[in-house]
Order: structure tokens, then C-alpha cells, then sequence
């Protein structure tokens, strides 16, 4: 079968874009209970951003800190009883700050129009109904978030995506002046999600002269940010990496990722690690699957001077080892992609429980 997706209906780009949100939410207002609710994440309040929140009497501002955990199941249903209760269905949502928030806008969209908890839909197109209108507005680049057809959940039982076509954003702002604050740690982990989506897209049996185009684009735009002569935080670095973002993000959708992300979701699920930062943790192992790409990672790693820690597993007992492994096998369609349909007779548990020991 082959991959059939909708994409973002609406894509506007350029720095100060962010203004056009006025005009664009105008056309909407007039859905459901005739608001927006606005998403942004705790970084812009009181920041210069809140004051260019186009925002009117009848609408509500949730500004959510989202370092103490990725999104979950349980904040979503939170977040939407409250507004549902106090205020009703609202005409659209914007979600502005990283994948986070883009994620937390997205499923709860969704769930505006679907009952029950968001547990019940978390997996592929569980949703019974089209959510409500929905604007991405990415502040940190790297996870494709703003063009993913996934909200990614941590739920009391598995971390798993609300997915399907109405995920969608309706629209999406990309506007790199807002990219500008990320400080260089985020600035580098979200970045090397990227290059990741497109070295794993790359290296698969799903890949095709479709997800390469994307991957082969976004791969060069990586480089010149984080290797070229110009590396670094600048102003027309901030352009690329939003475009990279979002073809690193198209090319995985059309091809798949691999084993950096398997082992990911399992130093996430397991020991709360954040998806970017639990890639890099993971990818600077995976030389035998990744030579060339895990070559060229920690070239970057040392032009930016990141280090990251060596010696976790030291800490892990075998249960965690074990208990991250399981998480990881089960993402099959990974190792699918990665090693091919016959994976199962090429990595076991006991394979898995090896690489988070070479943590
Ligand atoms: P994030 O949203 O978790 O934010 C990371 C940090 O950057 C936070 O501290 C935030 O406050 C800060 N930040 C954001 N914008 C900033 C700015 N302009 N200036 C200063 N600080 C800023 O970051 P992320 O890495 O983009 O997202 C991670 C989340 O995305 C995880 O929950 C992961 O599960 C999810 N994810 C989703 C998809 C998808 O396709 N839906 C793909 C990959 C990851
Ligand atoms: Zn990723």
C-alpha cells in the first residue's frame, strides 16, 4: 500500500509572517462559540510575543510551561473539559512554541469533537470526527511537528500519537524571527532531530524518490547550519532550519524513521528523557547502523562544542534496560524500515538491551 496524506492546507513563510495571524483567524471567527483559544508556550509571557497576540476580548490565553513533561493524555482531557465546560467549543486553536505545544494544539482540536478521554485514540485513525480548526506557529525547528499528521501523547499506558488526516494543522505561520531565543543547547538537539528523520528515512526499505527529495533537501540545509562556513545561530540560518524542519518532517512521513527513534521512545517512555535530546543520546551509538550519518553527528557535536553524556547505562538496572528494549521492539515498523522485513530474525530483545548498554 502505498502512503496516501494531507498535507497543511495553508503554509505562509517569512520573517514578521507571525502579524498576518490577525487577518488570518478573521475569517473564522465566526465557528462554534465564536473564539480562539490560544496555546503558547510559558517561554512569551510577558515577552514581547504575548503583546502581539491578536487576541480579542472573548478569546482565552493558556500559556503552558512544558519542561516538566511532554504532552499527555490527561492535560489534554484537562484542558479541554475546562474550556468546554466554562466557555464551549471554541472557533479554531492556534498553538505557538515547540513540538509540544504544537502537539497539545493539535490533539486537543481534536478532542473538542470527539468524547471520552484522549486515551481512547491514541494509534492510527482511532478518531471518529474532524476536530476544529487549527494554526501551528513552530518556535523551535527540528521535529516537523507543524507538518506531522500525529499529536504525540504520553498516556497511563503507551506514548502513542493521535493520527490521522484531521490532525493536520489548517494552517501553519512560519516565521524564523521566532526561532531567534532558542537558546544553543535546544537550538541543537531540535536541529538534530531533523538530520535524524532524514538519515533514517534515507536508510530504509520505505525510502523512494519522494521521501529522498525531501530528505536530500532538508539533509543539505542541515549541513550548511551546523557544518558550514557560516554555521551557527544566524538570521539565515533560522530561514533554512525552518524549512529543513518541515522537509525533514515530510520525508520521514513518507518513508518512516529507524532504530535511533525506537530507542528513543523508549529512554522517553521509561526515564522521561525529551524526544530531541534522547535522540542525540541514542543516534551517537548507532555506527553500525548510521556510519555515515553518525560520522558527520559528531562532527557538529564538536564544532558546537555539545557534549553529551557517556556511561547512562551504568546507572540503568536490568529491568530498566529490559523494560526500555520491550518499548523499543514493539515499534515494528521501524525496525522494519531499518533492517528490513526479515528484522525479526536480526534483532531480538537481547540486540535492543545491547545498544542501551553502549549508552
Ligand atoms: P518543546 O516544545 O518541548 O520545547 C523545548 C524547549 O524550548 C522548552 O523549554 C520551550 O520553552 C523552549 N522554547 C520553545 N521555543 C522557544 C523560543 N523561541 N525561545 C526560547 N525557548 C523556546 O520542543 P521540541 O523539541 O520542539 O518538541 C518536543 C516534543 O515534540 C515532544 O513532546 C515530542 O514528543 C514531540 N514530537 C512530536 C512530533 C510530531 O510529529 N508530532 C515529532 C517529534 C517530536
Ligand atoms: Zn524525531
Amino acid at each position: 500500500m502505498h502512503k496516501n496524506f494531507k498535507n497543511i492546507e495553508k503554509v505562509v513563510f517569512g520573517r514578521g509572517s507571525f502579524d498576518m495571524m490577525d487577518s488570518i483567524l478573521s475569517e473564522r471567527r465566526t465557528d462554534n462559540a465564536r473564539f480562539i483559544l490560544f496555546i503558547v508556550d510559558d517561554f512569551f509571557r510577558s515577552k514581547e510575543l504575548e503583546r502581539r497576540l491578536p487576541v480579542r476580548d472573548e478569546d482565552v490565553v493558556r500559556f503552558i510551561d512544558v519542561d516538566p513533561q511532554e504532552p499527555t493524555t490527561e492535560q489534554i482531557d484537562t484542558l479541554r473539559d475546562e474550556v468546554l465546560v466554562s466557555r464551549g467549543i471554541p472557533a479554531g486553536v492556534v498553538g505557538i512554541g515547540g513540538g509540544s505545544i504544537m502537539d497539545i494544539a493539535k490533539a486537543v482540536s481534536l478532542m473538542f469533537t470527539n468524547e471520552g478521554s484522549s486515551t481512547l485514540y491514541q494509534g492510527l485513525n482511532l478518531i471518529k470526527n474532524p476536530g476544529i480548526y487549527h494554526l501551528g506557529v513552530p518556535t523551535i525547528s527540528g521535529t516537523g511537528a507543524e507538518v506531522s499528521m500525529t499529536a504525540v501523547l504520553t498516556g497511563p499506558e503507551k506514548k502513542l500519537g493521535l493520527k490521522c488526516d484531521w490532525t493536520v494543522f489548517n494552517q501553519v505561520i512560519l516565521d524564523p524571527e521566532l526561532i531567534a531565543t532558542v537558546p544553543t543547547d535546544k537550538w541543537f538537539y531540535t536541529g538534530m532531530d531533523t538530520y535524524i528523520h532524514c538519515i533514517e528515512s534515507e536508510n530504509g526499505i520505505l525510502n523512494n524518490a519522494y521521501s529522498h527529495a525531501y530528505a536530500e533537501q532538508s539533509l543539505k540545509l542541515c549541513r550548511e547550519i551546523y557544518l558550514g562556513d557560516s554555521a551557527g545561530q544566524t538570521p539565515e540560518n533560522n530561514d533554512k532550519l525552518m524549512v529543513a524542519s518541515m522537509m525533514g518532517g515530510l520525508s520521514l512521513t513518507y518513508s518512516e524513521v529507524g532504530v535511533c527513534h525506537a530507542l528513543s521512545y523508549g529512554l522517553s517512555k521509561i526515564h522521561g528523557e525529551k524526544h530531541c535530546y534522547a535522540n542525540c543520546l541514542a543516534f551517537q551509538h548507532l555506527e553500525d547502523y548510521y556510519p555515515e550519518g553518525v560520522k558527520e553527528f559528531k562532527q557538529m557535536l564538536a564544532k558546537h562544542k555539545v557534549s553529551l553524556p557517556q556511561g547512562l547505562s551504568k546507572e540503568w538496572s536490568d529491568d530498566e534496560i529490559t523494560a526500555m528494549a520491550q518499548v523499543a521492539y514493539n515499534l515494528h515498523h521501524m525496525w522494519n524500515h531499518a533492517i528490513g522485513t526479515d528484522w525479526q530474525e536480526k534483532i531480538s530483545l537481547d540486540t535492543i538491551k545491547k545498544l542501551y548498554e553502549r549508552m
